[in-house]
């Protein structure tokens, strides 16, 4: 098992240390290459900056890379921005994304004062919650009928699945909980 985290910016080395962290870690690199993305199972995108991220993805021709690695059925999973990466549409915006998660997000949806807290957040599959570190966070505002709620804060979804596509408007690579690591290690 080899997974990659997308490092062309953002909190990419936390992913990575979550990852060698757990009880039998799989093998980990950097993504920031075609050649980078034809050497991994399954591919993190972690949290950043969406707008910086989606003009090198397509400035590098990445995207279209790992739309084409996504349709061969590989894992990805996104936290805050990468679910942002992920999205089919963002409310109120033309930017670039990979379009594999039919959702529709809005960037920064906690409002202008609160860009950051933390507060326990309960995913399906999980028994106990997991602490959601929120970092000026998205939300997802409407789904398509192929995606699964994973977990709703404050009446809103933050987290999401399709096929083998996870969404997290959190961040689980700045706690020492391992658990939804564990959980994308396996799917
Ligand atoms: N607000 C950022 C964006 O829209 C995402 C923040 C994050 O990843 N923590 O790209």
């Amino acid at each position: 098992m080899h997974v990659g985290v997308l490092a062309i910016q953002g909190d990419f080395e936390k992913h990575i240390r979550s990852l060698q962290s757990l009880d039998s870690p799989p093998q980990t690199s950097e993504v920031r290459t075609v050649e980078d993305l034809a050497a991994i199972d399954r591919l993190i995108i972690p949290g950043g900056e969406s707008t910086t991220v989606g003009l090198l993805l397509k400035r590098y021709g990445l995207g279209d890379a790992i739309q084409a690695r996504a349709k061969d059925g590989m894992p990805i999973w996104g936290t805050c921005m990468g679910m942002i990466m992920l999205a089919k549409q963002v409310e109120g915006r033309e930017q670039f994304s990979l379009s594999l998660l039919d959702i529709t997000v809005k960037r920064n949806a906690f409002g202008a004062q609160v860009h950051s807290f933390e507060a326990p957040v309960e995913v399906k599959g999980l028994d106990e919650p997991v602490l959601g570190v929120f970092i000026r966070a998205p939300i997802v505002t409407s789904l398509g009928d192929e995606v699964e709620t994973l977990a709703t804060y404050q009446d809103k979804v933050v987290a999401v699945k399709q096929g083998s596509i996870l969404g997290t408007s959190f961040h689980p690579e700045l706690t020492a909980d391992t658990r939804l690591h564990e959980w994308f290690v396996r799917i």
